[in-house]
């Protein structure tokens, strides 16, 4: 990335803050931009990161066609590719020694720099403030008060609006809602390996997972994942899934790298928790994320525009507006709902893979 941008940003990210804005958005990955890219300009907004951007976020990187069409007009930059910059998906069934292609080109992209491209894509108007976390919210009759950290040192801010843009792990969304999501352990092992895959793996097997496993070349690295049930024996199963991808794809190597993420798999409609009048959920935080395959990239870019467009078109009510165009992706996810669950039971996988 050219030096000039890393400026800019710095200088960005230096102004000090105000006492009071209209929106503050916590979470500069895909829903947080999105929801700042599309405000109206009019409005006094704040987004903030606890990270520093470029950040990294572990990720597969596969953007579904749903993602491209969200974006297609935005000329992705061939620097965001990973490579192979298209991949093909096959899905593997090792209960049922089932294969399957599906017709589906998927985008292979380098999240750090896909989230890093989004958020210059964010509206100029937006005041960015990294390395600063949310800490905790109150509500007063006119406005939210937000307790921050910044360089270890506390400020108190008033906003009109709070949204919780910050990710499966949401302190916003835990603060609303009493019964917690379902959540995987997604690990993810990188190694060196020469020969391109062409295609991604989604690898279904109940001896390691009721989710699934993949296989993703990223240059000439691949990454070897599973989502795994939170209270099982983590190190254990990504052992045993090794020694499965030595044995049926001759894949060996050192791994360099090893990442474990928190991942949710929302089971029922009351998952998807949006908030409330004053207080808003999106992305990953209000549990918009592909249950069948824990893709998340598309939802949270596409309710972090929904939540815009509520708070562009109704600045005093927004919250029912937010309801309305939301429900398209509610019913999304519930469809997928059914599917992963076939998916997760290996008789009823053998239909679907016919
Ligand atoms: C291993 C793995 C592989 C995945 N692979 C894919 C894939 O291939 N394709 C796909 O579409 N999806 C994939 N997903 C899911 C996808 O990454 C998420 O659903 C998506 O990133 C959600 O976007 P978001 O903007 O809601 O949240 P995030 O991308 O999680 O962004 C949240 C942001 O909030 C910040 N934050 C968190 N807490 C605070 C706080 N207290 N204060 C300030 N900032 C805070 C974080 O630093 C972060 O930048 C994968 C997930 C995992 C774990």
């Amino acid at each position: 990335m050219p030096f000039f941008l890393y400026l800019v940003l710095w200088i960005m990210n230096k102004e000090s803050l105000n006492n009071e804005y209209d929106i503050i958005i916590v979470g500069a990955g895909p829903a947080g931009c999105c929801v700042a890219k599309f405000l109206s300009n009019e409005y006094n907004i704040l987004m903030i990161d606890r990270s520093r951007l470029p950040r990294d976020r572990s990720c597969g990187g596969l953007m579904v066609e749903e993602a491209q069409d969200f974006i297609k007009d935005w000329k992705l930059p061939k620097s965001v590719f990973s490579y192979p910059k298209y991949l093909d998906l096959k899905m593997i069934d090792w209960n049922n020694d089932l294969e399957i292609d599906i017709k589906k080109k998927l985008w292979n992209v380098s999240r750090k720099d896909f989230d890093y491209w989004l958020l210059k894509k964010s509206q100029n108007d937006v005041q960015f403030s990294f390395e600063t976390k949310f800490l905790q919210f109150e509500k007063k009759r006119k406005n939210i008060e937000i307790l921050l950290e910044i360089n270890n040192k506390r400020k108190v801010i008033k906003t009109k609006y709070l949204i919780g843009a910050n990710g499966p792990f949401s302190n916003i969304r835990n603060s609303l809602v009493k019964k917690p999501m379902r959540h995987y352990v997604a690990a993810q092992y990188w190694l060196k390996h020469k020969n391109i895959y062409n295609s991604a793996y989604f690898i279904y097997d109940n001896e390691i997972t009721d989710f699934y496993s993949w296989i993703i070349q990223k240059k000439d690295n691949l990454i070897l994942g599973s989502a795994l049930e939170k209270d099982s024996n983590i190190k254990n199963k990504m052992r045993i899934l090794r020694n499965k991808f030595k044995k049926k794809f001759n894949i060996t190597g050192n791994v360099f790298k090893k990442e474990f993420a928190i991942l949710s798999r929302p089971e029922n409609k009351k998952d998807i928790f949006l908030g409330n009048d004053k207080i808003f959920l999106v992305g990953e935080s209000a549990g918009f994320i592909s249950p069948s395959t824990g893709e998340g990239i598309s939802f949270a870019m596409r309710s972090g525009y929904n939540c815009a467009k509520a708070l562009n078109e109704n600045f005093e009510k927004p919250f029912s507006l937010y309801k309305e165009f939301s429900e398209n992706l509610i019913n999304e996810i519930k469809r997928k709902i059914d599917k992963s669950n076939a998916l997760s039971d290996p008789e009823k996988r053998v239909e679907m893979f016919k």
